[in-house]
């Protein structure tokens, strides 16, 4: 019998709009749909989750025109506008995210919202067990779903289930803060593996499970993969950081076409040193901070005047909610009071920009920019930053990237490692990096591609499905990430 894997998260990888009387389905952005859609397509699997639209577009159509063109199905959760609200902006976005993101400050946490959590949980867990047979893999994600196991398992008590978290997990400190702790960590246990973004995600869960949950027995452990035993049954843990396509994001930007764009950018913005940030708009990203330490370093080192700009494109996302509302009308403010500070005849210091890129652009953005700055406060990977790494040319560029990214474990070694809530020192690097020499670039940016080049999207999901199909015994020992 065929192994079908089956995706289901929050969202479907789609967008669907309505143009007139046409409806239009296409893929979305971001970093789950762009990390996976190349192996579901090689896998002719299944992803299931909600496709973002109401009862009046002709979803079934819709799906069968995107899985002629793309290789593998879609399958629908619909959610009314009251779970929207409650399960996905009140619950997922308002406590688990800012909680797991280690900013309690923007938690809310509130019962009613929990409960439609659970509910909504159930639902996903319904619509994967009709759509999966015995063999099959199912791998559920993200932090929206962290309960649809639980249900899953009681449908279906021997389907083989995955789960893997994307945003960071927190220290039991702060995950005994939320109400709903104990029942989410015995609800997780229902998977089979459990998958996190670095180490120290990996760690607090066993830290977690092993202090609230009683019967929990450590059965081995190692770098990579902890093996659990609780209820009679066997989970293991691992941490799996997730990557890119590196391959072809290196052979896409090395196209004339975005050749072409990234020297339309460069003579927009007059052959100035371009530092550069791309970010979904989200408080957890740290660019407010960025703003502050790019301002001060203008401050502290007039030789950056006229010869370095901060490109700032900001991506639209969450836009109904307050805390996001509120960011954006900051970030506006911070950009005109630092333009309004330093800009002089000809020179603009900050170039801010609140749309999404297409792919062209997106690459030309990369190829255009000689330093990224990812520095965000918390974030489970930050694929920016590899994919920043993955289109430089000749391997010059230089990645400033926050401590606090799932990233800098993996890339620390090479890039410039900063805390995004120390200015002072943040504004050092800035400046430290528009002096770097070609040769530092070079030994740093060779280094990075090497480490995302061998440890690219494909390496992640054959080691997570490796990990999956290991039975108890031969978890005990395990691979280590490609040096
Ligand atoms: N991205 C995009 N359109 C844009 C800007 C970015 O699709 O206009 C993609 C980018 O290529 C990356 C993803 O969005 O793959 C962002 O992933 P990341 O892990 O950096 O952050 P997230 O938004 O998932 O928190």
């Amino acid at each position: 019998m065929n192994q079908q894997l089956i995706v289901v998260s929050n969202r479907l990888p789609i967008t669907i709009d309505q143009d007139g009387d046409e409806w239009q389905i296409k893929p979305a952005s971001g970093g789950l749909v762009t990390a996976l859609d190349p192996l579901m397509r090689q896998n002719h699997g299944t992803w299931i989750g909600w496709p973002g639209c109401g009862p009046e577009a002709p979803f079934d159509d819709l799906a069968n025109r995107f899985s002629a063109e793309h290789g593998y199905r879609i399958k629908a959760v619909p959610l009314s506008e009251i779970e929207v609200e409650k399960y996905y902006r009140g619950f997922s976005n308002e406590a688990l995210w800012p909680l797991f993101h280690d900013l309690l400050g923007n938690c809310n946490f509130n019962l009613e919202n929990y409960r439609s959590y659970d509910i909504v949980n159930r639902r996903f867990a319904e619509v994967a067990a009709e759509a999966s047979q015995a063999n099959d893999i199912i791998w559920f994600h993200d932090y929206q779903l962290m309960l649809s196991g639980y249900y899953l398992r009681q449908i279906h008590p021997d389907r083989r289930l995955a789960f893997f978290l994307h945003i960071p997990f927190p220290s039991p400190d702060l995950l005994r803060r939320l109400p709903w702790s104990y029942d989410l960590l015995r609800g997780l246990f229902a998977y089979d593996l459990i998958g996190f973004q670095t180490l120290r995600d990996h760690r607090n869960f066993i830290h977690c499970v092993t202090s609230f949950i009683e019967g929990v027995d450590v059965v081995s452990r190692q770098s990579r993969l902890t093996l659990l035993r609780y209820g009679g049954r066997y989970i293991k843990v691992g941490n799996f950081p997730i990557s890119i396509d590196f391959k072809r994001f290196s052979q896409d930007a090395g196209t004339d076409e975005v050749a072409k764009a990234a020297r339309d950018l460069n003579e927009s913005y007059g052959q100035r040193q371009l530092f550069l940030g791309i970010d979904r708009l989200d408080y957890t990203k740290g660019i407010p901070d960025r703003f502050f330490a790019f301002e001060r370093a203008l401050e502290k080192y007039p030789q950056m005047h006229q010869k370095a700009s901060l490109l700032q494109v900001v991506v639209p996302s969450r836009t109904m909610v307050p805390d996001y509302i509120d960011l954006k009308s900051q970030l506006e403010q911070l950009a005109g009071h630092i333009n309004g500070r330093f800009s002089e005849h000809g020179w603009v210091p900050l170039h801010y920009h609140y749309r999404s890129l297409d792919s062209i652009q997106l690459l030309a953005h990369y190829r255009a920019a000689k330093i990224a700055l990812v520095t965000p406060l918390r974030d489970g990977m930050n694929l920016v930053a590899k994919e920043f790494c993955a289109c430089t040319n000749d391997n010059q560029g230089i990645l400033i990237l926050s401590k606090f990214a799932g990233a800098a474990d993996q890339l620390g070694k090479y890039a410039l490692l900063v805390n995004p809530y120390d200015i002072e020192k943040t504004a050092d690097t800035i400046y430290q990096a528009f002096c770097m020499s070609e040769s530092e670039q070079f030994w740093r940016m060779t280094a990075l591609r090497g480490q995302i080049r061998r440890n690219d999207v494909h390496l992640w999901l054959k080691t997570f499905i490796t990990a999956l199909n290991k039975d108890a015994e031969e978890s005990k020992s395990f691979l280590t990430d490609k040096k």
